[in-house]
């Protein structure tokens, strides 16, 4: 059977010659070709003997996904729909800044969590992403993009924040991570790699351990009621319990605090109240929050608040001593936006039905 190189991080890329009867440290030497040239053609990678590129030839193949569809945004966004088969689509999307390029990575078809305020959740979920698929968003974003003239890639932070629930797909996003942080292959500071999740709590600690990076935290509500009702998985792991998690997470994180991320939505999350409570919640976790307007999408069910609400719940937040960015919408032209994701799902949950029967009835 053919096997796909991306689909390896560097340790299973050693095992991969090994198995072949060749020595482990070719790993190394592949990953360079790989990720630092971006070459997918044995016949090119010509410090490797020719007898074993023509092995290789024979049994791999180093196989990006393709692209249905590129998209740049008046403001210079870029999204990426990535074919993953079968119908299936997800998107990737590159966001230029003045001091660093950050490329927003999909980990799943879809999203089995089901927040009501998300274009991802609202389709319901495939399948994970194999290695190959998430890494492969680095190299079409990278293989577009280019470098500056000093020779530095033009993409230098990865936000785990596309389509799906990272932690959902555990090994595959390490593994895909690894590559990402391995200096043989794109070599990025563990700084410069974020991963979002909406509080999966064991396999934050199972993240911890086993790959460190920053870390962002959906939190969106600051009570267990209100979550429990737009973020489904508190019911599972309440706020209590989260908020322990990220003080764990936090002793061995790159960075000594957690971003948490908080979606604005008018009449619902939005009121002096709710800032007040959230201030009660955080209390014991150094953090930095992020404020995300609501970016609508057809039949959400939602409005984006006031600005002025924005302005006066992120005022308690700074008072109170916490640095707190409103997100600004990009590439809003383009459906790039947070929250805005929607691929190609062939749905296998039957969510979608489900909504549009009870749609139908209301
Ligand atoms: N599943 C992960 C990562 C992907 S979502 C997570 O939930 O953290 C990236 C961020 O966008 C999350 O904070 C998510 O809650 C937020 N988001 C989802 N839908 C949104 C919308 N319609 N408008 C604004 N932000 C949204
Ligand atoms: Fe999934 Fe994140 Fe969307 Fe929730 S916000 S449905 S966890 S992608």
């Amino acid at each position: 059977m053919t096997v796909n190189l991306l689909n390896f991080n560097q340790a299973a890329l050693a095992e991969y010659f090994q198995s072949i009867g060749e020595k482990p440290f070719r790993a190394k030497q592949m990953m360079r070709w790989m990720y630092h040239f971006g070459v997918n053609e044995f016949a090119e990678m010509t410090d490797i003997a020719k007898a074993l590129r023509e092995k290789l030839a024979a049994e791999a193949v180093i196989a990006p996904p393709s692209v249905h569809l590129e998209q740049i945004s008046e403001d210079g966004t870029r999204k990426w729909l990535i074919d993953v088969g079968a119908g299936n689509g997800v998107e990737t999307v590159f966001i230029p800044e003045d001091d660093r390029g950050t490329l927003c990575v999909s980990s799943q078809v879809g999203c089995a969590l089901d927040c009501t305020f998300c274009s991802t959740g609202r389709q319901g979920f495939n399948r994970n992403l194999s290695v190959a698929e998430i890494i492969g968003q680095l190299w079409v974003a990278n293989k577009a993009l280019g470098r500056d003239p000093k020779g530095d890639r033009i993409l230098s932070n990865v936000v785990m924040m596309g389509m799906g629930e990272p932690l959902a797909n555990f090994d595959n996003v390490v593994s895909a991570m690894n590559i990402m942080l391995d200096d043989s292959a794109y070599g990025l500071s563990r700084r410069r790699v974020t991963l979002s999740t909406s509080g999966m709590v064991p396999a934050m600690d199972r993240l911890r351990e086993e790959c460190p990076v920053a870390l962002a935290v959906s939190l969106h509500a600051p009570n267990d009621a209100l979550r429990d009702e737009i973020v489904p998985i508190n019911r599972k792991y309440p706020l209590a319990e989260l908020m322990a998690a990220c003080q764990r997470y936090l002793e061995k994180a790159p960075r000594d605090f957690v971003t948490f991320e908080y979606v604005m939505l008018d009449g619902v999350n939005d009121t002096l109240e709710h800032a007040k409570q959230l201030l009660d919640v955080v209390r014991d976790v150094p953090c930095k929050f992020n404020l995300i307007p609501f970016n609508p999408f057809p039949n959400s069910g939602y409005d984006t608040s006031k600005p002025d609400n924005i302005r006066r719940f992120r005022d308690i937040l700074m008072q109170a001593g916490y640095i707190v960015t409103t997100r600004k919408t990009r590439g809003d032209d383009i459906d790039a936006a947070c929250g805005q994701l929607a691929g190609k799902v062939q749905d296998k949950t039957k969510r979608s039905l489900r909504r549009i029967k009870v749609e139908a009835v209301a």
